[in-house]
């Protein structure tokens, strides 16, 4: 349950106040809070981040940022004020309990006819994702539908861009669960890998560890970032590649990342069986669950 809700009255990326505190007004998290015009509920016209909190803070908050404000600019809403957003999720994780938690970030179109888009950040305690990196998951390749040129092609699709309209990534979870699978792999119809409904694919090849291009058509994930800095700093080579489906049947591990689950290690693709590295997992995921910026 949402422990602390605050509602933001955007600023203009290019307000220089330093302090935005009249900017917020904390809400009751179990009353309803938005308008009944609301377009982040009506067409899911908005964009958000999930942060990952542990012990209180907040993970690469910069990294997030950047991606709402990407996010903005490809759906054409007014940019968002980066100090004032760092101070929202300053004032929010302070009712953070040890342990785990979540922060979202929501930038909506507003309210129709409005004058302006509607923000609001909100804390809760994290779901327990302790099975799946632990035990690992099976996954199935999903069919994207498009072909990897589509991103270029067609910007108004708004690939690449964390909206709210999550309706097909909640879809394709339904599907991979109705194959006997935990979770999916998006890849395009001429063959390649693009990311999970909710995180990014890294497959070990060798002591390289590789992952999708952020080029467009998938969203840049924070925690493939870190993990490849934890990798990186292993001495492992880590590289954005273009990944063909029909190369996931051999590689030498693979995992989805997350900001919340952090890494689930991939038991199983398309029911072929991947070798697991629970030593790597396990310290990756640790190294994860440290706080870092
Ligand atoms: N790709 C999609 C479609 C996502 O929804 C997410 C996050 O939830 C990710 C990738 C991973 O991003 P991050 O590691 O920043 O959470």
């Amino acid at each position: 349950a949402t422990r602390f809700a605050l509602m933001i009255v955007p600023a203009a990326a290019d307000d220089e106040r330093t302090h935005f505190t009249d900017t917020f007004r904390s809400v009751d998290p179990k009353a309803p809070a938005l308008s009944i015009g609301e377009l982040s509920t009506q067409r899911g016209d908005g964009i958000f981040e999930s942060i990952g909190v542990i012990d209180g803070h907040p993970q690469q908050v910069d990294a997030h940022l950047a991606r709402l404000a990407n996010s903005a600019a490809i759906c054409e809403l007014p940019l968002p004020n980066i100090a004032q957003w760092r101070q929202a999720i300053a004032e929010v994780v302070l009712h953070a309990e040890r342990g785990e938690s979540v922060v979202k970030l929501i930038l909506s179109r507003g309210v129709e006819h409005g004058p302006m888009p509607t923000a609001w950040a909100t804390l809760a305690p994290a779901p327990d994702f302790s099975a799946p990196r632990e035990r690992g998951i099976r996954v199935v390749t999903l069919d994207r539908g498009y072909d990897s040129g589509v991103p270029e092609r067609a910007p108004w699709l708004l690939l690449g861009a964390k909206t709210l309209s999550y309706a097909v990534n909640m879809a394709a979870l339904r599907e991979a669960h109705r194959r006997g699978a935990d979770d999916a792999i998006f890849v395009t119809t001429d063959g390649f890998v693009l990311e999970a409904p909710t995180a990014n694919l890294i497959v070990r090849q060798g002591d390289t560890f590789v992952t999708p291009a952020p080029t467009g058509g998938i969203l840049h994930g924070t925690t493939q970032l870190a993990a490849f800095d934890y990798l990186a700093q292993q001495g492992f080579e880590t590289r954005y590649e273009v990944i063909p489906t029909d190369s996931l049947a051999h590689v030498d591990a693979a995992w989805l990342v997350s900001s919340i689950r952090l890494a689930a290690p991939i038991t199983a693709i398309d029911s072929v069986p991947i070798p697991a590295d629970p030593a790597l997992t396990h310290a990756l995921n640790a190294y994860l669950l440290t706080p870092h910026d």
